[in-house]
């Protein structure tokens, strides 16, 4: 499934119950068509004691979001916004912000 945003972005979730929430992708899951973004959609996972983590209890993770319900944030305007392609003579492809035309990609 392709995933319009990548790891490093910054979004904004723009449906759900999260609606509202701005943060960076930390994880993109093609295959799901989902994201991880950081500081949204925290569940408590029961973690049980192993090797690498000596306490077991509950912590605090991101779980992964629908990618549809999140849309850039245009580090220009600041606002989330539909990306537009452009491309290079060169035959790369670049984002752009629909909104403003300003290159997303640096
Ligand atoms: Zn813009």
């Amino acid at each position: 499934m392709k995933v319009h945003v990548r790891k490093g972005d910054n979004v904004m979730v723009v449906s759900g119950k999260h609606k509202g929430k701005k943060g960076k992708v930390t994880r993109v899951l093609p295959d799901e068509g989902r994201v991880v973004v950081e500081g949204v959609n925290f569940v408590k996972k029961h973690q049980r004691p192993t090797n690498k983590v000596m306490q077991g209890g509950v912590v605090d993770k991101e779980a992964a979001i629908a990618s549809s319900a999140v849309m850039l944030v245009c580090p220009k305007c600041n606002e989330p916004t539909r990306l537009a392609h452009k491309d290079l003579e060169d035959g790369r492809s670049i984002r752009v912000c629909s909104r403003c035309g300003d290159v997303v990609d640096k």
